[in-house]
């Protein structure tokens, strides 16, 4: 017998019906009950699409967050909402958001709001967490209501469960100190909180606990590590069984910490930590249930049961009863259910398995162990059938892409000059003032623009209006800037639904779905588009909207793309080569683009990076293989341009300590980075490592609606000044305006400009 089970289920919809209902509660448009009603229906949708397991996950359900729902079973409210007088709900939504929700007519500015607690991503996910916050005298008080309710409800429909929970560990760890107190002294606190909690569940009859310690894949320092062994002691009880239950990398110097814990069972990502299973089979007693996760929870890729099951029969023999079997981690971090799509193309959607899917293969994977491959022989077929046409689809593979790899040579990613030298060529040509002034890209996306892609994409209008339209947006964006004065331009991106998709919906090798949401945070959601095959670009991609703004005016029009790191990082990946390999391959698509831009006049272009902080591996000492190869694709985008041709880049991150070395190798010509909120302290990196190139450290906060006035850009960029020298300073925002009103847009830039002409006569008395 194998046991099935799974360790989280999305809860965002197949149709994102969480996303409306909580963003029409937050507007007052409907009630709690509807709000309510809602999250039952998708508990219960949730729990028959999961039927066929034989322990289905309870708790994993969130009307935001799963750590928030923690902080609040453990009554650990920061203290800013404890005495709020309305409903718990309501406070929950207060730290998620900082306000509740706006009851129908009342004053939306009224004294409800209140800071939002900080969000911070996931481990390597792209989902985001609200952040624990913890004090030295920091109390919990157990509120199990939430969980409870769900066992019962979810016991009412009769399936088996299993609830889940953050451990404590992990809890504590990704956690914030606030006055420089220490969390781990918080330690027997929180386990006398957990100790409750796991009674309390086994009163209700239940059997095993799912506790998610995914910390145990990151590098722990001893005191961390010992904290786990007081931990799971402490917790130790006959009452009910806990699994243990890590995922999303290796084990590596935690293994033998994991095996030696006294809980019941232990989870492994036997994706990606498949080279430690037999390790942590050898390690744990021999009464202990061994769970692999061996369906991959973070991709949308068919598994090959074949391959799996050759690997996993041996393993079934040994461990008999002991094994478990389930995805890799929480099905949190794929899209619902493939069956939904009906655009994509017929021969991809047979490649693909999302959360629904998931779990079927999961079925028949426990049905070959049990009952012999024969038994499930035309599933294994019609699986292998897809395997197969996938590996070998003309399609996937392009002999002209991986010829254009190996023909990459040292040279490809070196500009001819160095900076100094280049700059003193950029300067005369560009002639720009000092502290030249610009902006990162996007203008705001208006009503306007967004009805046009609507109209166009349902097929009300036809494609010469939607470009009339676009270029109607462009014209407007070049003379707003133009009136403004700043002196270089942007074209303001009005054509671009997103930085990611713009750019795959136009290479090949990509492909798109309706309904492949993900949730990021709250109620938002991502739709990462698929990178299935080898990525070529048929045609340039950005050219004649740049050559068509540039045409409108005689200042310098930046061309604006986005950087293969970040266009990797933002996608479902392929899972048949290495990340570096897919990464290489835009970073030549990228490269063309360039040169075309290039070829067709444009001075100066921006490569984005954003998310190039964020592909960072979990453990540092995997950082600087990603770097190497995340570095290298950047240069190859960037440097294959004359000396005359300025490249600039964009980030929009505030750490760069432990990363400015591979920051500088990129080696563009200028870097725009978010500075505003931190009060350029962050450049102090910049300054110690004496970085050599161009800055544009941001100083109006785009994030925010204020409008920063003349004297507050000055002083940040006085702050600049004394951190770097003037000749190589940009003013410009933190990153692009889409999301802001014109309204707002227009002042914050004109005291951009007038602090830039302050600072240049502070300079020159005479220029
Ligand atoms: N060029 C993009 C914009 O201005 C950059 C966005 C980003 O960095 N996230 O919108
Ligand atoms: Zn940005």
């Amino acid at each position: 017998m194998v046991t099935t089970h799974n360790l989280g289920f999305p809860r965002i919809g197949a149709r994102r019906e969480l996303k409306f209902a909580l963003e029409s509660y937050w507007k007052g448009k409907s009630s709690r009950e509807q709000l309510v009603a809602i999250g039952a229906g998708l508990r219960q949708q949730n729990w028959e699409a999961q039927h066929r397991l034989d322990y289905l996950p309870v708790g994993d359900f969130s009307y935001y967050d799963q750590m928030l729902d923690m902080s609040f079973t453990l009554g650990n409210l920061p203290e800013r909402v404890r005495d709020y007088g309305g409903d718990t709900l309501d406070n929950y939504f207060r730290v998620a958001r900082g306000r509740s929700a706006e009851s129908a007519g009342a004053d939306a500015s009224c004294t409800c709001g209140v800071v939002a607690g900080e969000m911070t991503k996931w481990f390597d996910t792209n989902y985001h967490f609200i952040v624990p916050e913890f004090t030295d005298d920091t109390e919990f008080n157990l509120d199990a209501t939430r969980l409870l309710d769900q066992i019962r409800e979810a016991k009412s429909h009769g399936v088996d469960i299993k609830p889940v929970l953050i451990g404590p560990v992990t809890y504590l760890a990704l956690g914030k100190d606030k006055d420089n107190s220490n969390k781990l002294t918080l330690l027997p606190k929180v386990l006398r909180a957990y100790g409750q909690l796991l009674e309390q569940i086994a009163v209700e009859g239940i059997e095993w606990v799912q506790v998610d310690e995914p910390i145990l894949v990151a590098e722990l320092r001893p005191e961390w590590q010992a904290a786990f062994m007081t931990a799971y002691q402490e917790l130790e009880t006959d009452k009910v069984k806990l699994l243990l239950t890590t995922y999303f990398g290796k084990l590596i110097d935690n293994l033998s910490l994991v095996a030696s814990l006294p809980v019941a069972g232990v989870h492994l990502d036997a994706i990606n930590a498949q080279c430690e299973v037999e390790l942590l089979i050898a390690a744990l007693p021999v009464n202990r249930v061994v769970s692999l996760g061996v369906i991959n929870g973070r991709n949308i890729w068919k598994t090959d049961l074949v391959e799996l099951l050759d690997w996993l029969e041996p393993i079934a023999c040994e461990l008999g009863d002991r094994l478990w079997l389930a995805p890799s981690c929480s099905l949190l971090h794929v899209p619902v259910d493939l069956d939904s799509e009906e655009k994509i193309d017929a021969e991809i959607k047979r490649w693909l398995a999302f959360a629904k899917q998931k779990l079927e293969e999961l079925d028949v994977i426990k049905a070959a162990l049990e009952g012999g491959r024969e038994s499930v022989r035309a599933e294994l077929e019609s699986n292998q059938s897809a395997i197969t046409s996938r590996r070998q689809s003309s399609r996937v593979n392009n002999p002209a892409v991986r010829q254009a790899i190996a023909s990459i040579d040292a040279q490809f990613g070196n500009r001819s000059s160095v900076y100094a030298d280049r700059a003193a060529k950029q300067a005369e040509i560009l002639d720009l003032p000092k502290f030249p002034t610009t902006t990162i890209g996007s203008f705001p996306q208006t009503s306007d623009i967004r009805r046009a892609r609507r109209h166009f994409k349902a097929g009300k209008i036809d494609e010469a209006a939607y470009l009339a339209a676009m270029e109607t947006e462009i014209a407007r964006c070049v003379r707003e800037q133009e009136a403004l004065g700043l002196d270089v331009l942007v074209h303001g991106e009005a054509e671009r639904n997103d930085m990611v998709e713009y750019f795959g919906e136009q290479l090949d090798g990509y492909a798109f779905t309706d309904f492949g949401w993900v949730q990021s945070y709250g109620s938002r959601c991502v739709k990462p588009p698929i990178l299935f095959g080898d990525i070529s670009r048929p045609n340039p991609m950005t050219v004649q909207w740049i050559k068509y703004a540039q045409s409108l005016t005689d200042k310098p029009m930046k061309g604006m793309l986005t950087g293969p790191v970040t266009i990797l990082n933002w996608s479902f990946v392929r899972d048949d080569q290495p990340r570096s390999e897919s990464c290489k391959q835009l970073a030549l698509a990228i490269r063309e683009e360039v040169l075309d831009l290039e070829n067709s006049g444009v001075r100066i272009i921006q490569i984005d990076e954003a998310a190039l902080r964020e592909g960072l591996p979990l453990r540092q000492s995997e950082w600087s293989e990603y770097l190497d190869w995340a570095v290298e694709s950047f240069r190859i985008a960037a440097n294959g341009v004359a000396d005359e041709t300025q490249i600039h880049t964009h980030m929009c991150y505030s750490e760069f300590n432990d990363i400015i070395e591979a920051i500088a190798e990129m080696d563009a010509d200028v870097i725009t980075i978010e500075t505003s909120r931190s009060d350029m302290e962050l450049l102090d990196a910049f300054k110690d490592f004496m970085y050599p190139n161009g800055i544009g450290p941001g100083v109006y906060d785009i994030h925010s609606p204020n409008i920063p006035n003349e004297q507050h850009i000055l002083d940040l960029m006085e702050k600049a000044a004394e951190r770097i020298p003037v000749e190589r300073l940009w003013v410009n925002p933190d990153c692009g305006l889409k999301t802001r009103q014109w309204e707002e847009v227009i002042p914050a830039l004109s005291n951009l400009i007038s602090a830039a002409k302050q600072l240049r006569s502070r300079l020159s008395p005479c220029g």
